[in-house]
């Protein structure tokens, strides 16, 4: 590990000889002792090495974390979810590719990674997945490394603190009433949130005729609107409410729940249909003043183009652990713009990915509000896996880090007891 610090060396040394004479702090003032103390100069960031990538999974598998070690004893982590299950040795084959490579050179690491995977997989699912939570922890070494958040690198801020919505987590309720969602938007009005989010798809609902039609029933889509306005009721005009439907259902279904919501003046509703036909979304968003959201379930930039040029949608919401990561999700948040199109994070992460996401929303101008999960209050796992500084979130904004990388660090002794079975753990 070498670890010189070599400027900071230097200045120390300075302060010393200078100090026989004429105090520095005198001189420049104490701001000077204190940027120096906060800066971490590595002894030659343009000749770090990558020596390992290692990797593990919580949730059965569905969140990966990988951490990657250099030479200079500088390390970064990134987190992928959803389609991470099963590829601890797909990790360590793109390990093989960055072994000795300057985690630096972040954007064309993602390219060689994704350019020699176009055989592979490499346009979307698992591949993309796993690149996002690599292509993450290559831009928190880059942070360590040159003592900036990653903020700076990806070009500074619009913005300080990131407004996040928070997903009520019903669904893990059986057959939510709408008192339930009543109760649940009151709750969390309470706790400071200005937006909230609720989901609509329910599979077992007893008025669904057939659980392979994706057509909703006038019982299902009366369901679905006495909900809605029980919680509009609750919280008032001013609090902002979404609806995620999943893509669960078919393109009537989309129009008609689009149209009945209406009065409710929703945020947005979210994947009333499946994510891949941009066409059947233009059709939907065309015939409703309801604002039409999706992009959880597209991959990298290309996964968006369509849906923006053919204007299909009214806001997208990338998943910044899944789409190709934070270089790539700052890309698709550029290219909405170009289009006016607000860019609304989806995020099913831990805090790690949670922090990871605000980075990139601070760096965009047509940044909407970031996802927030109700687990991060209720779960205690969500609070042992990371190490980070003060509250997570305040008033329903998250604080954007300062701290050089992403600011939020692995806890591996926290994490440990949560492992998913069956996966190596950090190797
Ligand atoms: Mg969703």
């Amino acid at each position: 590990m070498a670890n010189t610090k070599s400027r900071r060396a230097f200045f120390k040394k300075a302060i010393t000889a200078g100090a026989m004479l004429t105090p520095l702090s005198a001189t420049f003032g104490a701001g000077l002792t204190q940027a120096m103390e906060r800066n971490t100069y590595y002894s030659k960031p343009a000749e770090l090495k990558i020596t390992e990538v290692q990797c593990a999974f919580i949730r059965f598998g569905s969140s990966l974390f990988v951490k990657i070690q250099t030479d200079q004893g500088i390390y970064g982590c990134g987190e992928g979810v959803d389609a991470v299950a099963g590829t601890y040795h797909f990790v360590k084959a793109l390990e093989w590719r960055l072994k000795g490579k300057n985690p630096l050179n972040v954007h064309r690491l993602f390219d060689d990674l994704r350019k020699s995977g176009i055989f592979q997989g490499a346009q979307a699912g698992m591949y993309v997945a796993v690149l996002s939570a690599i292509e993450t922890a290559l831009w928190d070494i880059a942070g360590k490394a040159l003592g900036v958040p990653v903020y700076q690198l990806l070009g500074g801020k619009f913005r300080d603190k990131i407004r996040v919505y928070c997903d009520t987590a019903l669904y893990q309720r059986n057959l939510p009433t709408p008192e339930d969602f009543a109760n649940a938007a009151t709750e969390a009005k309470k706790m400071g949130f200005t937006a909230i989010k609720f989901d609509l798809d329910q599979r077992n609902d007893p008025k669904k005729y057939d659980s392979y039609n994706w057509t909703a029933s006038p019982g299902e889509l009366k369901r679905m609107v006495d909900q809605v306005t029980a919680a509009r009721e609750a919280v008032g005009p001013e609090i902002d409410i979404c609806c995620d439907m999943h893509g669960r259902y078919d393109g009537v279904t989309g129009q008609q729940i689009a149209k009945r919501l209406e009065p409710l003046n929703l945020m947005w509703l979210e994947e009333p249909i499946p994510a891949e036909n941009p066409e059947a979304y233009k059709i939907i968003s065309e015939s409703t003043t309801t604002p039409i959201c999706a992009g959880e379930n597209l991959y990298l930039a290309y996964g968006f183009r369509r849906l923006l040029e053919m204007g299909a949608i009214d806001i997208i919401m990338p998943d910044l652990q899944k789409t190709g990561g934070l270089g790539e999700g700052q890309r698709i948040a550029n290219l909405a713009s170009l289009y006016y199109v607000p860019f609304a994070p989806h995020m099913v992460a831990s805090y790690l990915g949670a922090m990871a996401s605000c980075h990139v929303c601070a760096s965009v101008p047509n940044f909407m509000i970031l996802e927030w999960q109700m687990y991060f209050h209720t779960d205690a796992m969500y609070k042992e896996i990371v190490k980070f500084d003060g509250p997570m979130v305040e008033n329903g904004f998250i604080t954007l880090s300062e701290k050089p990388g992403i600011g939020v660090d692995i806890n591996e002794e926290g994490m440990k007891k949560y492992a998913a079975p069956g996966y190596p753990f950090f190797k």
